[in-house]
């Protein structure tokens, strides 16, 4: 075991690096003075740059070939033949991207994302166009550098969903897409049934605070193992199996984006809290893909932080809270508040129900400018068509509609898809954990909810990285990722609050 103990330290440094440049990053998010930026990107830089050359150095092969050998016969589920398989993925992945390709990748998205700022800004479409084609160029390359059998869209969402296809993700959408585009029909004609009214009041923002800290404590996050800021965009990180960060954001005259956005990082960082400690120091130390980290957020934010259950213990303690704002509102709707049903324009602030379709129009536009098929002048057209199809609206503008979204100028093209598959997964889990432990709905409606999480950490956050996404979700649940269990759940609830 000589060649993997190396092995293991080798991987353990930079693991160290890489988690001294997340700390520059949250800093540089939480704390940093303006002024610090461009010192900053010269740090982050330069760690990137060391931890990548450790990281695809012939040293680093020649160490898993010897590991690999030396473990030759461990068992499948061992940690050591699972680091041994995802280092070696890893590995070979990160050899595949020149380094001038890297330098270029990295400097064109610094570029473009300032274009973009600016472009979105002043609602010009046509200022961001030429940008937007040498980002899809680079794509293209890269997928080119990181090989596919099949389609070039495979090698862009693999970097996001290791081992997704994007055949298998088109069929899955497809199938969501069929029966969620009538259901978003059929309660666009009810939408007067639901009012939010109550959630837009002023709420002070100390108040909040007090009261998701509350409700996260409750879900088991542990301020001795992390700690809650503010930011502008909130994140997760993950310093240490023992040190996971939250940032959440305060709106003094809405409750949603603090309350929620606080439960959806809380369900991400539960999920790197709960990954096995012995795994602490190694490239495992992780979710295994954003899809099933979305899974994890979507969870505590919407399935548990939307339910009736929940609310029947915590209301009451948010009216003692808010005694002026909701004292006089009933239990009843304020849970339909929280899940009120407005097909918008904005992904980002988009319901349970109308989320996924936001991103299936992305994930085919994206396979659309890959394969060439789609023009990028032609995008804002094709952009206001299908949000008329998928969601009845059309933006009114391009700032509104194809210039919303971050991912495309900083390169993260294939990335959209994890999303939708996340909280597809998320109810897949969900409905396993309440066949394996029927009390779980009950102990939530007594504010304990250390049975689910459990039922988490064992089935799903120890693991770590050790399983792909979709082997992971057949391991748990005995199938494949699929979309019928996330539509019984919006049925089932939407039925009941719209009245379908
Ligand atoms: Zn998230």
């Amino acid at each position: 075991m000589e060649t993997y103990r190396q092995l293991r330290e080798r991987l353990a440094e930079i693991n160290d690096i890489n988690r001294a440049a997340g700390l520059l990053n949250w800093d540089l998010q939480v704390n940093m003075p303006p002024a610090g930026a461009e010192a900053r990107a010269h740090a982050l830089g330069t760690l990137s740059k060391i931890a990548h050359e450790l990281h695809i150095a012939d040293e680093t092969g020649r160490l898993i070939a010897a590991a690999a050998a030396e473990l030759d016969g461990a068992s499948y589920d061992s940690d050591e033949a699972a680091l041994i398989r995802v280092t070696q993925r890893d590995y070979e992945q990160a050899r595949r991207l020149p380094p001038e390709f890297v330098a270029e990748l990295s400097r064109e998205s610094a570029r473009a994302h300032e274009v973009w700022v600016k472009a979105r800004a002043e609602n010009k479409f046509a200022a961001f166009a030429p940008t937007l084609e040498k980002m899809f160029e680079l794509a293209r390359r890269a997928a080119e550098y990181l090989g596919y059998t099949d389609h070039p869209y495979d090698a862009l969402l693999d970097q996001f969903e290791p081992g997704m296809k994007t055949a298998q993700v088109r069929a899955i959408f497809d199938e969501l897409k069929q029966e969620l585009v009538p259901l978003v029909r059929a309660i666009s004609a009810r939408l007067d049934r639901v009012d939010d009214a109550v959630l837009h009041q002023e709420f002070d923002e100390d108040k909040q605070r007090d009261f998701s800290y509350e409700v996260i404590q409750a879900f088991g996050y542990d301020f001795k193992r992390g700690r809650v800021d503010r930011a502008v965009h909130p994140f997760a990180q993950n310093f240490s199996i023992n040190d996971v960060r939250i940032t959440t954001r305060y709106d003094r005259t809405f409750l949603n984006p603090a309350l929620f956005g606080t439960m959806h990082e809380t369900g991400h960082a539960l999920y790197e809290l709960g990954v096995d400690p012995a795994l602490e120091r190694t490239p495992l130390a992780s979710g295994t893909s954003l899809g099933v980290h979305e899974s994890q957020s979507r969870l505590w934010e919407n399935i548990v932080g939307r339910s009736r259950a929940m609310w029947t213990c915590f209301y009451p303690r948010l009216q003692a809270v808010f005694p002026a704002q909701l004292g006089g509102v009933g239990l009843d709707t304020f849970y339909r508040a929280i899940n009120t049903v407005q097909p918008s324009f904005i992904r980002v602030e988009a319901d349970e129900v109308t989320y996924s379709l936001h991103i299936m129009l992305r994930f085919e536009i994206e396979q659309e400018l890959i394969g060439g098929t789609l023009k990028v002048a032609d995008l804002p057209d094709v952009w206001n068509a299908r949000m008329k199809a998928y969601l009845g609206v059309v933006p009114p503008t391009d700032t509104l509609g194809v210039l919303q979204d971050v991912h495309w100028s900083s390169a993260l093209i294939g990335y959209f898809a994890t999303y939708a598959l996340g909280n597809l997964i998320s109810v897949q889990l969900w409905e396993k954990a309440l066949a394996d432990a029927p009390d779980i709905p009950p102990q939530i409606e007594r504010g304990e909810f250390g049975g689910l999480r459990e039922w988490l950490r064992a089935n799903v956050h120890r693991h770590g990285r050790k399983y792909m996404p979709d082997e992971l979700v057949r391991r748990v649940t005995g199938e494949g990722i699929q979309s019928r269990s996330y539509m019984r759940y919006l049925k089932t609830k939407y039925g009941e609050i719209y009245g379908l």
